[in-house]
C-alpha cells in the first residue's frame, strides 16, 4: 500500500530501520553477530544493564504482578507507584509529582492540559518532538521562538494580554547537547506571569550532580514552574514523571489524557526507577564518572578539529558541514566496530553523527573513537 512512498524514501536515504541488540545494553553491545562500542544510547550512568536494577524489577514483578492491570485511576497503581512519586517529588524538591508511560506520554498530556483555547505556548524552535506535538494537542495559539533566543521569547511574550502562558523548553537539546538558559527564561516568566514547563529527559541524572536542570542554575522550584522528566535515559528503566505544586499534579491527573486513559506503568518499571533512584543518590561517582568521559571525548574530538557545535553536555553532534560525509563517518566507524548513529532529516535540518557518552564507558572505548574519526578525516 506504501510501496511507492517507501522506495522514495529509500531513494533519498531516509528510510529507516530497527536493529535488535543480542546483548545487555551498555558501552559494549552485540548486533548481526558482531560486538561494537556503542555511542548510541542515552543509558548516561550505565544503570540500564545494571543487575541490581534488573533485580529490583524482578523483585516488583514477582511482588506486584507483570502488568499493571489498568489505569491509575482504576486501581492500576500500587504501592511502588506511590512510592516513586514521593521520592521524585523529594529529589526534585517539588511539593508532589506524577508518573507517566513515557516521556512522549508525559509531554503530548502535560502541555494539552495546561494549555488550552485562549491560552499561548511558546516554544523553542529546537524543542523535542513529543513536545512539538503536545503543542498541537493543546488547542492553544503555539509561537515558535528561536533557539534559546531569549531577546525574541520576551519580545513575543511581551505582546501577549490576557489568557494563560506557557513557556516550554527541552533543559538539554536532545540532538545538539547544548543546555537551555532556564535563569534568563525564569525571569522572563516571573515578569510577565507566564508558567515554565522544562523537559528534563536529558538533564535528570546529568546535570546539577544528577538531580537536573534547575538544581544545575541553582534554581529552587516555584509553583509556575513545571519539571518533567524520565527513567528512560540516565536512570536506566522506563517512563517519566511531572513534578510540580501539588495543584499542578492534581490538575493532570484529573485532565491528562494519556495519564487518565493510559494503563499505568508495569511494577517491575516503578521498581526498577526506585532502585536507580536510591543508586545515583548513594553513588556520587556516577555522575562525576560520567562528566570525566564527557570532557575527555569532547576535548579529544576538539584537539583533531571536529565541530562539536555548542554541546556542552553527554550529547555530542559531530558536525560535517553540508558536504554529506556524516553517513560516511558512520559507515566507516560501524566497519571499525564503532556504533555511532547517523542522524537524519527530519529529525534534525542537517544530517549528523550524534555520539552519546556514558559513565559505563572505558578510556580505551573513547580513545578508540576519537582515534577513529582521526583517521577517516585524514583520508
Ligand atoms: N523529551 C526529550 C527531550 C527526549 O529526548 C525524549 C526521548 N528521545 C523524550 C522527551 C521522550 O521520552 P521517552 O523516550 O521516555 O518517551
Amino acid at each position: 500500500m506504501f510501496d511507492r512512498e517507501l522506495q522514495e524514501l529509500c531513494r533519498r536515504g531516509l528510510l529507516r530501520e530497527t536493529i535488535a541488540r543480542t546483548s545487555l545494553q551498555g558501552p559494549l553491545i552485540t548486533f548481526g553477530g558482531r560486538e561494537y562500542i556503542n555511542f548510541s544510547s542515552n543509558d548516561y550512568l550505565g544503570l540500564a544493564g545494571d543487575p541490581r536494577i534488573a533485580l529490583a524489577a524482578a523483585e516488583a514483578a514477582e511482588r506486584f504482578g507483570s502488568g499493571a492491570g489498568s489505569s491509575r485511576l482504576l486501581l492500576g497503581g500500587s504501592l511502588l507507584h506511590e512510592k516513586l512519586e514521593r521520592k521524585v517529588a523529594r529529589f526534585k524538591k517539588t511539593e508532589s509529582a506524577l508518573l507517566f508511560n513515557s516521556g512522549y506520554a508525559a509531554n503530548t498530556g502535560a502541555i494539552a492540559a495546561l494549555a488550552g483555547e485562549g491560552d499561548v505556548v511558546f516554544s523553542d524552535e529546537l524543542n523535542h518532538a513529543s513536545i512539538i506535538d503536545g503543542c498541537r494537542l493543546s488547542k492553544a495559539r503555539v509561537l515558535i521562538y528561536r533557539h534559546r533566543d531569549v531577546s525574541h521569547l520576551e519580545a513575543l511574550v511581551r505582546k501577549e494580554g490576557g489568557g494563560r502562558k506557557l513557556v516550554v523548553t527541552d533543559s538539554v537539546f536532545s540532538m545538539d547537547g547544548d543546555i537551555a538558559p532556564l535563569a534568563e527564561l525564569c525571569g522572563i516568566c516571573r515578569q510577565y506571569g507566564a508558567m515554565l514547563y522544562v523537559d528534563d529527559a536529558h538533564g535528570t541524572g546529568v546535570l546539577g550532580r544528577g538531580r537536573g536542570a534547575l538544581a544545575h542554575f541553582g534554581i529552587s522550584p516555584e509553583p509556575w514552574m513545571v519539571q518533567m522528566g524520565t527513567f528512560s535515559k540516565a536512570l536506566g528503566s522506563s517512563g517519566a514523571f511531572i513534578a510540580g505544586s501539588r495543584s499542578v499534579t492534581d490538575w493532570l491527573l484529573n485532565t491528562a489524557r494519556t495519564f487518565m486513559f493510559s494503563t499505568a506503568p508495569a511494577p517491575c518499571v516503578a521498581g526498577a526507577s526506585l532502585a536507580a533512584l536510591r543508586l545515583m543518590g548513594k553513588s556520587r561517582r556516577l555522575v562525576r564518572r560520567l562528566w570525566e568521559n564527557r570532557e575527555r571525548l569532547a576535548t579529544g574530538l576538539r584537539r583533531i578539529g571536529c565541530n562539536i557545535g555548542d554541546s556542552e553536555t553527554p550529547v555530542i553532534p559531530l558536525l560535517m558541514g553540508g558536504n554529506g560525509d556524516a553517513p560516511a563517518l558512520s559507515s566507516f566507524l560501524r566497519r571499525k566496530k564503532i556504533y555511532a548513529p547517523l542522524i537524519r532529516p527530519p529529525s534534525v535540518r542537517e544530517s549528523r553523527l550524534r555520539i552519546t557518552v556514558t559513565a559505563a564507558h572505558h578510556e580505551e572505548h573513547i580513545d578508540s573513537l576519537i582515534g577513529a574519526v582521526k583517521r577517516f578525516r585524514q583520508g
